[in-house]
């Protein structure tokens, strides 16, 4: 491998200083490939040079998962024993910091049965879901990435394993802003800066709706929460007031918007990845607030089977900008990892949204979260519309019209 160590140590301090601001006395919960041990010890060192007071690491195998998934039966996978839901129950009690790292091969789970997949899913976050809700906003977390052969090889069939991998490690340093000659945290305190500046003019704005344009087809009009707010850069723990940021890389700001009020058409301009399928040249139609048509090149019943999961599924969950001079937009590859594709230029999501957007959020249920505007589903799927010349102009209840994107970036 040709990262420096020294490289990699800048990284690994970055991603449990900046990353999940770990704090003196707290408990660090990390999520890690096995075949990525030495990377694991270089974080684990980290987190109690910070001061942790445990790092408990949970240990991630992609072909153990897909071999469960070929040969237990469903009901076998959708249950949960005792002592895993002891063990996030424990959670509820630490409030661990989480440090997840993602680096799985997007083709892990290619030709297992997705109605299993998400059957089993949807049995297991049951029994989860409400321990997550209890700790949701009250601990930090964030996620970063580590290039695994098989991801690389998936971005680039065409080279051998090793100049795969320094392709990735290269195109991921980038984006995180991990360089030989400067210091990191100093560069993410500036770039979470400008993001800020973003929000915070925008919040300011008043717009009820945003309407994007596009000469590749998109036309399109999305209505906001009033008093929702847009986020992005960070996050704050709401128990003791640390400011962390939940995915590096990050670039956009984002908010959730009125589930239930846009019209017109999105047009896609980078391929979806879902359930390990492509998804590619398409576009969805809009009316009443509901994808009520969808075409695509490649996917088709892909692209309808996921508008139709459930009920929330068909409408959106969140509106992000990202400008088009994105570091990962420049990569100018497919990342097949949501935690880069969706920073590499402006995006929506069908699916669920985000009840912290709304003032005193994270104090709602789900439902009364819903009763405001913010879509919920079981699915949260994001889709890129950022095309170089789109246009995103807001409009304040007077008809008063704002431009806040123009030739793909901001106005
Ligand atoms: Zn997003």
């Amino acid at each position: 491998m040709s990262v420096s160590s020294q490289l990699l140590q800048k990284y690994a301090r970055l991603i449990v200083r900046t990353g999940g601001s770990v704090q003196p006395g707290q408990v660090v919960q990390l999520t890690i490939s096995v075949e990525l041990h030495e990377f694991a010890a270089l974080l684990i060192e980290e987190c109690y040079q910070a001061g942790a007071k445990k790092v408990n690491v949970d240990w991630q195998y992609d072909l153990q998962n897909r071999l469960n998934f070929l040969y237990a039966e469903q009901d076998v996978l959708s249950g949960v024993l005792p002592w895993e839901e002891e063990k996030i129950k424990q959670m509820t009690v630490d409030l661990p910091c989480r440090i997840y790292i993602a680096s799985e091969d997007p083709d892990a789970m290619n030709g297992i049965d997705a109605e299993k997949l998400s059957a089993v899913m949807q049995s297991r976050s049951k029994v989860f879901k409400p321990y997550r809700n209890m700790i949701d906003g009250k601990h930090q977390w964030v996620i970063a990435a580590y290039p695994s052969v098989k991801w690389a090889k998936k971005c680039f069939p065409a080279l051998d394993a090793e100049e795969a991998v320094d392709r990735l490690w290269d195109a991921i340093l980038k984006t995180v802003y991990v360089r030989e000659d400067t210091d990191p945290v100093e560069a993410w305190k500036a770039h979470t800066d400008f993001i800020k500046k973003k929000a915070d003019w925008i919040n300011a704005q008043g717009f009820s709706s945003l309407r994007y344009k596009s000469a590749n087809g998109t036309d399109f009009t999305v209505g906001l929460i009033p008093g929702a707010k847009w986020e992005g850069a960070g996050a704050v723990n709401a128990l003791n007031g640390v400011f962390y940021i939940c995915n590096m890389p990050t670039e956009e700001i984002f908010t959730s918007p009125m589930a239930g009020q846009c019209e017109g058409t999105l047009v896609a301009v980078k391929p979806l990845s879902w359930n390990s399928q492509l998804i590619e040249n398409f576009s969805i139609t809009f009316a009443g607030g509901r994808a009520v048509s969808c075409r695509a090149e490649k996917g088709q019943a892909l692209l309808e089977q996921m508008i139709h999961m459930d009920e929330g599924a068909c409408m959106l969950g969140e509106v992000a900008l990202v400008p088009k001079e994105s570091p990962v937009n420049q990569c100018g590859f497919l990342f097949y990892e949501t935690l880069f594709d969706e920073n590499a230029c402006c995006h929506c999501a069908l699916g669920m949204g985000f009840k912290e957007v709304l003032p005193g959020g994270d104090k709602l249920t789900v439902a009364q979260a819903q009763a405001q505007g913010v879509n919920d589903s079981i699915i949260h799927v994001d889709f890129m519309i950022g095309a170089d010349d789109l246009s995103i102009d807001g409009l304040r209840p007077d008809g008063a019209e704002t431009p806040i994107f123009r030739n793909g970036t901001w106005a």
